[in-house]
């Protein structure tokens, strides 16, 4: 998308539906959205959400379509009284819809399923199309998605569920996006925000034709790359001399996870993995289990939550739990050599730690976590002390328990 006077191009973000301001569902397609438009130099601005009210919405489209080059609406496109999206951009824009046939063609056999007319009728309405909009089709869900032309650019009418609202978003940022090239993605782990901020930014400088933006969540940091005039092959050595900067940091330039990684790593080196987990309760091993196919490197891990099942599972001496506690080097290290055993993988890891919020203690606040690796070169352990509450204790626990097979099996 490329606006008058050389400006970026900017756009605003409606959800719509009561659901989303009441507290009953929470709005995930703003971020979606505003994530894929960076993409295609589209810059978003405004972001809103607003319950079914027409006029409400009327008017907020009016004013938005009025400051913004493309304006993104998501939701309230299906067949029941309360989406009301169609009638409101229909207001905001001073337009009339007209009855599309095709669609009326595609949407036949849901109709035959009604045996109330009120139903068919709500059913059709989704085959109303704003008088000079082009039709995004529906790849899944009966509701197609609009873009109309508006004096500054654009207003688009997208369905609500993500499943349904993604293809079409994809489509559209594949348009927007004309010759701007894919944004390029370095990921790390192990490594603060602000160092990886730090590296990126130095190398970059102040060029104009790149945009930085460093996406942090509980220990995975993401460098992303957009052109803002560069072309595809400057930013993949702009994006390769920081991956090289960063160094064993980076896991992946190719929009790999990062158990993805540990798992593509394990295989290249024909070993398999396991797990002794505490105070992340299978958290590591849900991660590498969502990846189809783990089962040829992952073999399993114990969830050794009590203290009972780390020494009658794991082999934990007892008195070594009572001497150094269940949060400790020698523990750690145990429960990694204990599930190695009873597996026989070559890498095993362990994680034990205070989650909290309670169970600290001055020696051992709580975020204090133990990580062992127990590999054919030897049996490793190293702490963290990880911030946050719980969940982002567990998070990053996991995390960089992951961080350390992938780092052991690229040594
Ligand atoms: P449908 O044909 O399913 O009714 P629709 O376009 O009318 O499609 P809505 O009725 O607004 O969509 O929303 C349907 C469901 O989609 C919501 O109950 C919610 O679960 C999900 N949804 C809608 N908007 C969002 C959003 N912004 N973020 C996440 N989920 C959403
Ligand atoms: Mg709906």
């Amino acid at each position: 998308m490329r606006p008058a006077a050389g400006r970026p191009a900017t756009a605003a973000v409606v959800t719509v539906g009561t659901e989303l301001v009441s507290g009953i569902a929470i709005d995930t397609n703003t971020a979606e959205i505003a994530l894929a438009l960076a993409g295609a130099v589209v810059e978003v601005r405004e972001a809103v959400s607003i319950g079914d009210d027409i006029d409400l919405l009327a008017d907020t489209l009016r004013r938005l379509v009025a400051s913004h080059d493309v304006v993104i609406v998501t939701g309230g496109l299906g067949p029941t009284h309360d989406d009301i999206t169609r009638e409101a951009a229909c207001e905001a824009l001073g337009l009339a819809c007209s009855r599309d046939a095709s669609i009326v063609e595609r949407l036949r056999a849901s109709v035959l399923r009604h045996t109330d007319s009120r139903a068919s009728e709500l059913l059709l309405a989704q085959a109303d199309i704003l008088n000079g909009a082009r039709v995004i089709p529906a790849v899944k869900g009966s509701a197609p998605g609009q873009v109309v032309p508006t004096p500054r650019g654009m207003l688009v009418l997208l369905p609500g569920p993500p499943r349904e609202m993604r293809p079409m978003l994809a489509s559209l940022v594949a348009d927007l996006a004309g010759e701007a090239p894919q944004p390029y993605v370095v990921r790390t782990s192990g490594m603060s925000e602000s160092d990886v901020q730090l590296v990126a930014s130095d190398l970059l400088g102040d060029r104009e034709d790149i945009r930085l933006t460093v996406l942090a969540k509980l220990g995975d940091v993401r460098v992303i790359l957009f052109g803002r005039g560069a072309t595809s092959d400057q930013l993949r050595v702009a994006g390769e001399a920081i991956a090289s900067r960063l160094g064993d940091a980076v896991y992946s330039t190719d929009g790999s996870t990062l158990p993805e990684t540990v798992l593509a790593l394990a295989r290249a080196r024909g070993a398999t993995l396991a797990l002794a987990e505490s105070c992340t309760g299978g958290l590591v091993a849900a991660s590498l289990t969502d990846i189809p196919g783990a089962s040829d490197v992952f073999l399993g891990g114990v969830v050794s939550y009590a203290d009972r099942v780390k020494c009658g599972v794991l082999d934990v001496p007892e008195g070594m739990l009572a001497h150094f506690g269940a949060v400790s080097e020698e523990v750690a290290r145990a429960m990694a050599e204990g599930v190695r055993h009873i597996t026989g993988a070559t890498h095993a890891c362990a994680i034990t730690g205070v989650a909290g919020p309670g169970g600290g203690t001055p020696g051992k606040p709580v975020g204090t976590v133990w990580f062992s690796l127990a590999a054919p070169e030897g049996t490793t352990a190293f702490m963290r002390s990880l911030p946050g509450d719980r969940d982002a204790v567990r998070e990053r626990s996991t995390v960089t328990a992951l961080d350390s097979l992938r780092r052991a099996l690229n040594a």
